[in-house]
């Protein structure tokens, strides 16, 4: 058995208990994420996405089932985990600057050499003359850029994003997503993604994993080859495969996404 994975999650189960009862989320997931693969979650609104990130971060304990973790290194310690959401969440009583480096401050991990990969970022995405603007100075993409600088500057091994697209416009959430996973992908970072949107799932990820409604399963996991002479996302929407890949995950959510 080779141990070419990064995170191995086999028979998750979680459920929510509250005052007014029991809520069933997670049944029995399984699958593996290799080191410097890029994986898109879909599924129904309220089927646990967002608790099986929660949980892949360390910040709930699954009920049942088991976490492996086999670092690039070797080393099987849990992977250091860098979330972007919904909204950038960035602070307007901060410059740009202050908020990049929030995330080291509140760590103490503001070292010299963190410090100058920071400014290294800035200067790369094109921020650097932006950095003692306040937020609300900057575009929809340049703020994303931004909340991007604020995860890496932690140096994640595992980068989990949380519908990080969602709040944003149609046409401004199809260029900054591009944007946003083109960066990603130059880290050569370990992704995992969630998105309603099945056609980004397709054009950003090497594989899509299909989540059920509620108490959530895996219902199919498919793998994305685009022939493609331009690696963009934006390309990939373009691709030949492109409608048959849509159709088939189309085809696997359709039913579960009826009321619950
Ligand atoms: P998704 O991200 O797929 O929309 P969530 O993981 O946020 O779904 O939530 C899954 C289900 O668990 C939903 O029905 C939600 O109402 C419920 N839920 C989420 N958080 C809590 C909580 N803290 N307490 C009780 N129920 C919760
Ligand atoms: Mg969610």
């Amino acid at each position: 058995m080779t141990t070419n994975y990064m995170l191995r999650l086999r028979n998750i189960c979680y459920a929510y208990h509250t005052l007014y009862g029991e809520t069933n989320v997670l049944d029995n997931i399984s699958f593996d994420v290799t080191a410097g693969e890029f994986v898109a979650v879909v599924g129904p609104s309220g089927c646990g996405k967002s608790t099986l990130l929660s949980i892949i971060a360390g910040l709930l304990s699954p009920e049942d089932g088991t976490i492996a973790v086999n670092n690039p290194d070797g080393s099987l310690h849990y992977p250091r985990v860098g979330y972007m959401l919904q909204h950038d969440h960035l602070f307007e009583w901060r410059s740009i600057y202050k908020n990049v480096i929030l995330g080291l401050e509140i760590s103490h991990m503001l070292t010299e050499e963190r410090l100058a990969y920071v400014n290294q970022l800035l200067a790369d995405y094109g921020l650097e003359q932006f950095r003692d603007k306040r937020p609300s100075e900057l575009s929809g993409g340049m703020k994303q850029r931004a909340a991007l600088i604020r995860t890496l500057a932690l140096d994640p091994q595992l980068l989990l994003l949380d519908e990080p697209f969602s709040a944003l416009d149609y046409q401004t959430r199809l260029s900054v997503s591009a944007d946003i996973c083109r960066l990603i992908r130059r880290t050569g970072k370990t992704v995992i993604l969630i998105t309603h949107d099945l056609s980004e799932a397709i054009s950003l990820a090497d594989r899509v994993i299909v989540l059920s409604r509620r108490p959530s399963t895996v219902k199919c996991e498919l793998p994305i080859h685009l022939s493609l002479a331009d690696n963009s996302p934006l390309a990939a929407r373009n691709a030949p495969e492109f409608s048959a890949y849509f159709n088939k995950l189309w085809e696997e959510i359709r039913n579960e996404e009826t009321i619950q």
